[in-house]
């Protein structure tokens, strides 16, 4: 999908924020939801969105959202900290089908690296699944960093 195009009702992350298939949720607030990337760049990889916002990337989405968003971002980086003591956070997010979306509500990727590791995104949307069971214990980890 190109820049260009409208909101799909169905899309995996409009269909978690209505409840119809499940996530990992690390953080939430009136506004924006945080939860575990189910094809993991790294331990610990996250998104964030927005829970009002029909914007499916960054030319779209509204100030408000960005905002919001952004701060939700920086609250869930801070926790990640924490929990997991990376040597550095990758904080990304793509827009059209070309850069490497996959998931067209807007998102953003937080992802600790470690000194030594990968710094790309490999497989990005097409990667290995995450152990549900690790996830959980992991959300666990740094849900108590809040
Ligand atoms: P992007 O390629 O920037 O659109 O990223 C989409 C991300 O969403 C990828 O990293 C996927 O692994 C992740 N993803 C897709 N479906 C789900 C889901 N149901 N729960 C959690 N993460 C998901």
């Amino acid at each position: 999908m190109s820049l260009d195009g409208t909101y799909d009702d169905n899309n995996p992350f409009a269909l978690i924020l209505a409840g119809k298939i499940p996530s990992v949720k690390l953080y939430e607030d009136a506004h924006t939801l945080a939860f575990l990337d189910i094809q993991p760049q790294s331990k610990g990889h996250s998104l964030v969105i927005s829970k009002w916002s029909r914007a499916r990337n960054i030319l779209e989405i509204e100030d408000e959202a960005l905002a919001e968003v952004m701060a939700t971002v920086k609250t869930v980086a801070t926790a990640t900290r924490k929990a997991l003591a990376p040597d550095g956070i990758h904080v990304a997010q793509f827009n059209g089908a070309p850069a490497g979306q996959t998931v067209f509500h807007l998102h953003v990727h937080i992802v600790p690296r470690w000194a030594g590791g990968p710094i790309g995104f490999g497989a990005h949307g097409q990667g290995q699944f995450a152990d549900a069971a690790e996830l959980a214990a992991l959300a666990d980890e740094i849900r108590a960093q809040f």
